[in-house]
């Protein structure tokens, strides 16, 4: 991964707009480049294009949709700007938490009406975070739904996509403009490609464990459930160029994937009154803090397990989830007609389980705070049948990357913009802090999506006015 000097380069062919990744970023990113009118390409690693997307829930949160609007729900880019901002304790920028929570409604608009990619938005539960509901997803709740219906558009529109193209270097010339990328083949052939504009938009860091252990060694030990192409190419280029980077520290984890199916079990059946106990039998945190930070929490318990513990409404929430089908399927969800029987089934020891039951019948009853600061109403409060499933915490991908501007062009360590260089999407500075506990429910495709909206119209107007 390398940056050179384009001086007496001469590229195979030349596109005037140019994405490198195939996830949600690089096909929304050429979506928009082409509506602008400019030729698009896109170039990606792995033959079958699948990228974190593929492995998500799908879901986008988005402000002031159609589909908000005709379910009466009142929202605004403000007020999801203010929820992005205060689960990161103020430390993400508030001008580009708002220019997401903006450029997020009329996204799911465009992709629904110009280019056909179905959303639905989901009812039923809020996302701790989240102060209305405003998450959009293909019916199944999968990311690859989400990632089919994009190459589907990408492909109705007449974008062409190299798979099996692996970018290794960008050739850069004394301004520093990028005039062109050389990609490897999977038969170890190399192809120079020149631009006029340059989208990355392949992903963060997830995939390279050594940069793991340098920017976030509290994750380096446990389990890697992210997409592990994504090995941190556009902050290393991004580095030789001068670019800042930012928030390196910033985090998806999830505190609940099933142990050891690897699949994550949505956090739906925590904010309907669910637990997690160790196994010791002992709650450990306020469950409600949010799915991110309980991956390392988790991965710091005996064992490195924890068992998540549910009654029916959690259940209900759940079998909305594809994933969570496929959990049943797999015979992961056990179920308990009394606190005895839930001892047995998980193999928790009985005392500790039935004193934590009864702590969260005192805890709704006082309606008081519990021990680490959750409340429970008495319809949260956990009936037989239990369900219980085993989990590990994960990471699941990086947030922190490249500082980007409100147009998603890529900038510089003194905030000037690279002149032809856009990101969004992991590659780019996400919108969850600098730590674990920023990431709000759907940052991960909020930033790849609204910035690759924002990042395709940026190379497309530059690489129209340079021609
Ligand atoms: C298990 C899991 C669950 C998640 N759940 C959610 C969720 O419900 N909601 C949410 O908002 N977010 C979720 N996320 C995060 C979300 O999936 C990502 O933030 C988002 O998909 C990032 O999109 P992207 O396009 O930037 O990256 P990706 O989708 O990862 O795409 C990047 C692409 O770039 C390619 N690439 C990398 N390097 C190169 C190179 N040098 N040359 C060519 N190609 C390259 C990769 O192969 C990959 O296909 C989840 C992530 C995981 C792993």
């Amino acid at each position: 991964m390398a940056v050179l000097s384009a001086e007496g380069i001469t590229f195979d062919f030349e596109v005037p707009v140019v994405v490198v990744g195939a996830g949600a970023c690089g096909l929304v990113a050429a979506l928009a480049a082409r509506d602008e009118g400019q030729e698009v390409l896109v170039l990606e690693r792995d033959e079958t294009p699948s990228g974190s997307t593929s492995l998500s829930a799908g879901l986008i949160p988005a402000p002031c949709t159609k589909l908000q609007r005709q379910a009466g729900i009142d929202d605004s880019p403000e007020l999801f700007a203010q929820d992005l901002v205060a689960k990161t304790h103020d430390h993400t920028p508030y001008d580009q938490a708002l220019a997401a929570a903006k450029a997020a409604g009329p996204m799911i608009d465009w992709l629904m009406e110009t280019h056909q990619v179905e959303f639905e938005l989901v009812t039923g539960f809020l996302y701790p975070g989240h102060s209305r509901l405003r998450m959009h997803g293909p019916k199944s709740r999968t990311g690859a739904d989400l990632e089919q219906n994009l190459l589907s558009a990408v492909s109705n529109a007449g974008i062409d996509l190299i798979t099996g193209a692996s970018v290794e270097d960008l050739y850069v010339d004394a301004a520093g403009l990028v005039a062109g990328v050389r990609f490897r083949r999977p038969d170890g052939a190399q192809e120079m490609l020149g631009c006029k504009a340059l989208v990355l938009a392949c992903c963060g860091f997830a995939g390279d464990v050594d940069m793991v252990r340098q920017y976030i060694p509290e994750i380096a030990d446990a389990e890697c459930c992210g997409h592990l192409s994504n090995t941190g190419d556009a902050m290393k280029w991004g580095a030789a160029l001068g670019a800042g980077l930012a928030d390196m520290g910033a985090y998806q984890g999830h505190g609940s994937v099933a142990h050891p199916h690897g699949l994550p079990l949505t956090w739906a059946v925590i904010t309907k009154g669910g637990i997690l106990l160790n196994l010791e039998g002992r709650r450990f945190s306020n469950e409600m803090r949010g799915y991110s930070e309980h991956a390392a929490e988790v991965a710091a318990q005996p064992g490195h397990v924890a068992w998540d513990i549910y009654g029916s409404p959690g259940e209900e929430a759940a079998m909305g989830f594809h994933d969570y089908r496929e959990l049943r399927k797999l015979g992961v969800v056990k179920t308990a007609n009394s606190v005895d029987e839930l001892a047995a089934v998980t193999g928790l020891p009985l005392d500790a389980v039935r004193h934590e039951l009864q702590a969260l019948q005192d805890a709704a009853r006082t309606g008081e705070p519990d021990r680490f600061g959750r409340r429970f109403t008495e319809d949260e409060v956990l009936k037989p049948p239990y369900h219980a499933v085993k989990v590990n915490g994960a990471l699941f991908h990086t947030q922190g990357g490249l500082v980007i501007d409100t147009q998603a062009r890529v900038l510089r360590h003194d905030g000037t913009p690279l002149p032809n260089l856009m990101a969004g999407g992991g590659a780019a500075r996400g919108l969850s802090g600098h730590s674990n506990y920023g990431y709000l429910s759907g940052n991960g495709l909020l930033s790849a999506t609204a910035f690759g909206r924002l990042a395709g119209i940026s190379a497309a107007r530059v690489a129209t006015a340079d021609t």
